[in-house]
């Protein structure tokens, strides 16, 4: 009986950047839950390669080409999911992008595209998906994916810090207004996840240091993902509505 309430069967879910990285992880967990999955980024080839991971494994999952800071890419690839496999019951809010940045030198240009996308997109993505939901009346969950750097800072990320701060206080004002409608607003906060895109990092000396002090002694792997993605996007967590859910090893907690 309880395994049912982590079971998606035949619901319509959206993963944003799901690309790559962490959304490509986010999106394989739904499918392997039994959800149909838009895929959705920019880049098309590598959407396509995701979407034949999945159907490897047995699952069902459609690329859909979507920029998250252009409103009219959101609606469309909205519509497009819910052509495709019915009212969207599950959104994995995750495209984003980060840069290092001095906070004494950032200018507008570099400051810019880290709010578009990591603020601004997801609050489009969030709020198209909203109205879906609203307007289909079955209920649903968007998960937006934060970072622990919502809560709290980490020198040269000033724009993304910010970004991720905002994006927790959307959270909680969206689950406010959408409970009434049966529509659930989560974060997760990740710490730090192992990716392609980071890997080398992790090897060098203040990489190793940094992962050192990680009360768990250990990077988050892609697989950490899977449980609190499905636990948010289901029935599971079905009275849970605007929490930012750490996924960290205990590092917000503090350096040990
Ligand atoms: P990544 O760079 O590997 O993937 C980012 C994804 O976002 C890609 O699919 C990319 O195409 C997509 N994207 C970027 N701009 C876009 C746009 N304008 N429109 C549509 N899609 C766009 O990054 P990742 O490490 O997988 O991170 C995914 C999410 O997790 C981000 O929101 C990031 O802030 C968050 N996060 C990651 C970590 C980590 O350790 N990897 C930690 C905390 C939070």
């Amino acid at each position: 009986m309880t395994d049912a309430l982590f079971r998606l069967d035949g619901r319509a879910a959206l993963v944003t950047g799901a690309s790559r990285g962490l959304g490509r992880r986010f999106a394989m967990a739904l499918a392997g839950a039994g959800a149909h999955v838009a895929l959705a980024a920019r880049d098309l080839e590598r959407l396509e390669a995701v979407a034949a991971e999945i159907a490897a494994i047995g699952g069902e999952a459609t690329p859909i080409v979507m920029d998250v800071t252009d409103r009219a890419s959101v609606a469309a690839g909205v519509t497009e999911a819910e052509m495709l496999f019915g009212p969207l019951r599950a959104v994995i809010n995750n495209s984003g992008i980060a840069l290092t940045q001095r906070l004494l030198e950032v200018t507008e240009t570099e400051w810019d595209p880290v709010i578009d996308v990591n603020l601004t997109g997801a609050w489009l993505v969030a709020q198209a998906s909203a109205k879906a939901m609203v307007a289909h009346g079955q209920g649903g969950s968007i998960v937006n994916i934060s970072s622990i750097l919502g809560q709290r800072t980490n020198p040269g990320v000033i724009a993304y810090n910010a970004a991720k701060a905002g994006l927790d206080h959307v959270t909680r004002e969206m689950a406010a207004e959408l409970a009434r409608y049966g529509v659930r607003v989560n974060a997760l906060a990740p710490g730090y996840i192992e990716t392609d895109m980071n890997r080398s990092y992790w090897e060098t000396p203040p990489g190793k240091a940094l992962m050192g002090r990680v009360p768990m002694r250990r990077l988050g792997q892609e697989a950490d993902l899977d449980g609190p993605a499905i636990f948010l996007a289901s029935d599971a967590s079905a009275y849970m509505t605007g929490q930012i859910i750490g996924l960290d090893g205990g590092h917000a907690v503090g350096f040990i």
